[in-house]
């Protein structure tokens, strides 16, 4: 049974062909269509083994085309760790939007996400069964003209709740940094402003982890470039993704897996 989610079990994620091959169709989807994909990482209970998910197409701003942000549902024997979706502009720093930092909220029972609209604050969420604890991983990409992806990392740094208001602390920053109160709202000019997304994972690092990966366009190009990715980077994957680390509480699983031995 998985005892946690380590630094070297994301690099596997991240550099595995599954997640490339997912990375690499919906980036295509997304610079075609301009239009925002989304697909996501579980653990599988039952086989004991990650799994990633098919991709889903949202709109040109948002996800938001059913009642999560990310769209994809959390199968009923599966524990969600981490979702990937690509934002839409080719250029500028990737940077989360309110909606991706309260994604990091929630709460998740029996598989399906219950968000408490009132609840500013991020808190832990409870995913798959009872209350199995995790640290959700948040990934954001841009896809830019040559096919290039970069990726960044989110995570609340603890199981405990956030403080409340800090996503408006956040976006605070963001806008003395793009001089402009507003910039969550303003697409134009985080595509204009030449701001790089270290800048924006810097910020963040402030109050909750963030790191950026970068996946060049020919390491997505066929199953022998995503092979040499993962012998390439690996190393260095695991090494930006270490402190995103933590383990898996799993005390209501012991409750699970005896209710089921106990029945077969
Ligand atoms: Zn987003």
């Amino acid at each position: 049974m998985i005892k946690g989610l380590y630094g070297k079990d994301l690099a596997r994620i991240i550099t595995s062909e599954e997640f490339l091959r997912r990375l690499s169709i919906s980036s295509r989807v997304t610079a075609r269509k301009q239009k925002e994909t989304a697909f996501a990482v579980f653990f599988d209970i039952y086989k004991g083994k990650f799994q990633v998910s098919d991709h889903e197409t949202g709109g040109y701003t948002s996800m938001k085309t059913r009642d999560t942000s990310v769209g994809i549902e959390t199968p009923a024997h599966m524990i969600g760790l981490l979702d990937h979706h690509f934002h839409t502009e080719f250029n500028g720093p990737v940077i989360p939007s309110n909606c991706d930092l309260e994604g990091l909220t929630g709460v998740i029972e029996h598989g399906k996400r219950k968000e408490d609209p009132n609840l500013k604050q991020l808190y832990c969420r409870n995913f798959g069964y009872g209350n199995t604890k995790i640290r959700y991983i948040r990934c954001i990409g841009k896809v830019r003209r040559n096919g290039d992806v970069e990726i960044l990392f989110l995570q609340g740094r603890s199981y405990t709740p956030f403080p409340i208001g800090l996503i408006d602390i956040i976006n605070e920053d963001f806008g003395r940094l793009f001089l402009n109160p507003a910039i969550a709202e303003t697409e134009y000019l985080i595509e204009n402003s030449g701001i790089k997304t270290d800048e924006i994972a810097a910020i963040l690092n402030k109050y909750i982890n963030a790191a950026v990966v970068n996946v060049r366009g020919k390491y997505l190009k066929s199953k022998s470039e995503m092979k040499a990715f993962r012998k390439e980077k690996l190393d260095c994957v695991e090494k930006t993704l270490e402190r995103f680390g933590y383990d898996i509480k799993l005390e209501d699983f012991i409750y699970f897996n005896s209710d089921r031995s106990a029945r077969t």
